[in-house]
């Protein structure tokens, strides 16, 4: 087994963290039918400490994972179709918009490019795929490096990061675009920039166009869905016991992963007992898993975001550390943790120039309850 430290985990490549390994799952589809969703709880609960992550492509990371058993765990997300027996097609990320329709534009693309997977090149762990084709863009803020979206002019368009525009693409050619763009990259020295946002090389002429990206669309509110029911997971974390209790609920048909922190429960109607409910103030602020278990915070993240949220009105994101991992955009307050305390910046992002330093949790609470409090 090969344990690997850094910040692209796969299932055969997991990471070493400071709660055990990390074993990370992208199911096809960014869907789990019920067995799977019960496996996949069952394996965390077995395997490792039974804390399971929603990521930001909508994967799923179980945590505290003993190397001694993390060739079973593995072993049984293999047989359930939840990781790859190929190690390079299991890496390869591909980030659906989550309420596809079986057959639609972006079920189709993703069915075509999953056959095709095999010709993608190798690629950075951290390079991904978007197919964002239903009739308004959900995926504009999330990590891609080459995205087949929807054109302003309601047609389908290629279009790597970092561009404003993109190149149209006819129907039943956008796998192979996508195939021969990440070829271009590897072609071109992209490898070197590691992500297609910093890879300086001009595109070839037929990736180059004028189309506009369509309108985007807010992520699904929590609550009722066409497909059912979403509901929000606080810090983007569920329980292998409380996962395996959503298996059970009525109605349900299948579980979507979305890039919000958020499931949509398919067939579950708004209102059935047992859904979840977390207090809303929670799903409103973004939270690394912080110390002990990552390596790189020397601060405690979640506990402080619970103890702040009741003074929360606007986003709030509280780092461990300046990487950010919780949240990519900026928040109107972000705490990032430094030498065991938060360093305090406002409309920023994680390790953007704070207006306040050293601040320890304490002086925290006092403040944002001050501030709360303030006539
Ligand atoms: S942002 Fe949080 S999870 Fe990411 S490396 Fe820093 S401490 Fe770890």
């Amino acid at each position: 087994m090969t344990i690997v430290r850094g910040w692209c985990p796969t299932a055969w490549a997991p990471m070493a963290a400071g709660d055990g390994l990390l074993l990370r799952v992208r199911p096809p589809f960014g869907r789990m039918t019920i067995a799977q969703w019960r496996v996949m709880g069952e394996v965390a609960q077995e395997h490792g400490n039974g804390a399971i992550d929603l990521t930001s492509r909508a994967g799923l990371q179980l945590r505290g994972l003993a190397p001694a058993t993390c060739d079973a765990a593995r072993g049984a997300l293999i047989a359930i179709g939840l990781v790859d027996p190929d190690p390079v097609r299991d890496a390869r990320s591909v980030l659906l918009a989550p309420d596809w329709r079986p057959g639609d534009d972006t079920h189709r693309i993703a069915a075509a490019l999953y056959d095709r997977l095999d010709d993608l090149p190798p690629l950075p762990g951290k390079v991904g795929i978007a197919i964002d084709a239903g009739a308004a863009l959900t995926l504009a803020d999330s990590p891609a490096d080459f995205r087949i979206e929807r054109g302003r002019d309601g047609g389908l368009m290629v279009r790597a990061d970092g561009q404003a525009t993109g190149a149209a693409v006819s129907p039943g050619a956008e796998a192979t675009a996508l195939i021969a763009l990440a070829r271009w990259f590897v072609a071109s020295d992209g490898i070197a920039a590691g992500r297609m946002a910093r890879h300086a090389a001009p595109l070839p002429g037929w990736a180059i166009g004028t189309l506009a990206p369509a309108a985007r669309a807010a992520p699904p509110p929590i609550g009722a869905h066409p497909l059912g029911t979403a509901i929000g997971l606080p810090f983007g974390r569920i329980d292998a016991s409380a996962a395996l209790a959503l298996a059970g609920l009525p109605g349900l048909t299948g579980v979507r992963l979305t890039p919000w922190r958020r499931l949509i429960l398919e067939g579950v109607a708004p209102g059935t007992a047992g859904l979840p409910r977390p207090d809303p103030r929670l799903l409103a602020i973004d939270a690394c898993v912080g110390a002990p278990a990552c390596p790189q915070a020397s601060v405690a993240t979640r506990s402080l975001a619970i103890r702040l949220a009741p003074f929360v009105t606007d986003r709030l994101h509280v780092s461990g550390c300046a990487k950010g991992c919780a949240r990519a955009l900026p928040a109107d307050i972000v705490l990032t943790g430094r030498d065991g305390r938060f360093d305090l910046a406002r409309h920023a992002r994680a390790g953007d120039p704070p207006v306040m330093t050293g601040l320890a949790p304490d002086q925290l609470s006092a403040l944002f309850g001050s501030i709360a409090c303030a006539p």
